[in-house]
């Protein structure tokens, strides 16, 4: 089947508006377009964080191996003990984790072990050392009640059973599946070659560090973000540098881009007025469309895919304010170029409560910048920082989250829940 065309999905899409397109419906028409790139290689276990599994993994082995001892302490047959009295038990041996024992109790009898030991034969019960009333040389002495029968014993495959699926094809590996996969026995892991991103940015008033910042311009600031974002996703990355304001200069860019990337990711040239010759250069190029998404920041987006000698890459055109295209990369882009990877990394928002009134007008998504901090009453609470301009990057980098107004959301009073999505988690 061939991949299908942008005006193909559009025209699925009821009361279809490049011109007004609610953000759920720009992101429901990128996911309908993207597709996931093939390749996967095989990599050592320390080289696999970050990178996206490209099979199941079926566990080769059941982990624990054999039932073992939860606890420092004496294995022995729940049986044994009186519940009414003290129970005297003599000690017939030692089982250390890695060094199990033959020695299998007999009645009146129990076997000191460490935890990770192996359960001796028979036993079902671990009573932990310092739970045992009195202990001499060769007895312990169990008061009533100490322990219940089966308590700290775990139990073979409890972790995971030799056959099952231990991970998924499509996760993206992290600390704990890297001591999962080593708990199997796995040193090595196929996973999916890392996406090859291309990006730069556009205006002829950027400069680069370094330069002297001429009248009337500034750094470029953008491709630094587009940096960080893109080595956080786990791409490749290709910096392209600044692209002149000129026609063929933004051709001759994608050209190059085309041939050794599988996305592109540019900066600016794609509002009204700076959108003209940008739309007829990606037009000539491929099968890529100007939206006007219903969105602050943000709203201009370019978005499909170009070609050029036999290449093809998918084209994220992302407005150029500074906060604008990390809003539009996090949205947009992020979930496009996970898909691409074959990685499953659904955005996750979670409510917050409003410290303070927010004003927001329905009929458009917007995304504040807040930090989620304790309130006096010692209950979380987030807040909005400041100005909250689409060139004020410095909202962006005090911010530990964003919060989401949705289309249909209005003013929101202090006290309210509101959805947010926080920067940072574990890393
Ligand atoms: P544009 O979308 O090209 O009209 O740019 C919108 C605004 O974002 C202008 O004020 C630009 O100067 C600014 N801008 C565009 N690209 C960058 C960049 N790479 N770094 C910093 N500011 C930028
Ligand atoms: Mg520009």
């Amino acid at each position: 089947m061939s991949s299908p065309t942008l005006s193909e999905v559009t025209s699925c899409l009821a009361g279809y508006d490049p011109d007004a397109l609610p953000v759920r419906d720009a992101q429901r028409i990128i996911s309908q377009f993207i597709e996931p790139v093939g390749g996967v290689e095989d990599v050592a276990l320390l080289s696999a964080l970050g990178r996206v599994l490209a099979a199941d993994i079926i566990s080769p082995i059941s982990v624990p191996a054999h039932d073992n001892s939860a606890m420092d302490g004496y294995a022995l047959r729940g049986t044994e003990l009186d519940a009414h009295g003290p129970t005297t038990l003599s000690v017939v041996g030692t089982v250390y984790a890695g060094r199990p024992s033959d020695t299998v109790p007999g009645p009146g009898q129990c076997i000191r072990i460490m935890t990770g030991g192996v359960m001796p034969a028979g036993c079902d019960s671990v009573i932990p050392q310092e739970h045992v009333a009195a202990i001499t040389e060769h007895s312990i002495t169990i008061a009533p009640g100490s322990i219940g029968i089966g308590e700290n014993r775990r139990f073979a495959g409890e972790d995971l059973m030799a056959g099952s699926a231990a991970l998924k094809s499509g996760k993206i590996i992290r600390p704990a599946d890297l001591g999962l996969l080593a708990s199997l026995g796995i040193g090595q892991v196929r996973v999916r070659r890392r996406l090859r991103v291309a990006f730069f940015s556009t205006g002829d008033e950027l400069r680069s560090l370094g330069e002297p910042l001429d009248a009337g311009c500034v750094y470029d600031s953008n491709r630094y973000t587009l940096f960080g974002m893109l080595t956080r996703l786990g791409c490749e990355i290709i910096d392209m540098g600044i692209v002149r304001d000129e026609p063929q200069a933004l051709e001759a860019a994608l050209r190059d881009a085309c041939a050794c990337a599988d996305a592109i990711v540019t900066s600016g040239g794609v509002s009204v007025g700076a959108a003209d010759y940008t739309r007829d250069i990606m037009a000539k190029m491929g099968d890529v469309t100007f939206w006007k998404i219903g969105m602050r920041p943000g709203r201009p987006l370019a978005f499909g895919r170009v070609a050029a000698n036999g290449h093809t890459a998918f084209l994220f055109g992302l407005p150029g304010n500074p906060v604008a295209v990390m809003v539009s990369f996090y949205f947009f882009a992020r979930a496009a170029l996970l898909r691409m990877m074959g990685a499953e990394a659904p955005l996750l928002l979670v409510k917050a409560r409003a410290a303070a009134p927010i004003r927001k007008k329905p009929g458009r998504t917007e995304y504040q910048r807040a930090i989620l901090a304790l309130g006096e009453d010692g209950q979380q609470q987030v807040h909005i920082t400041g100005s909250q301009g689409s060139g004020i990057l410095r909202s962006m980098s005090e911010a530990n989250c964003m919060v989401v107004l949705h289309d249909e959301q209005g003013n929101v009073a202090a006290g309210d829940m509101v959805d947010i999505m926080l920067f940072d988690g574990l890393v």
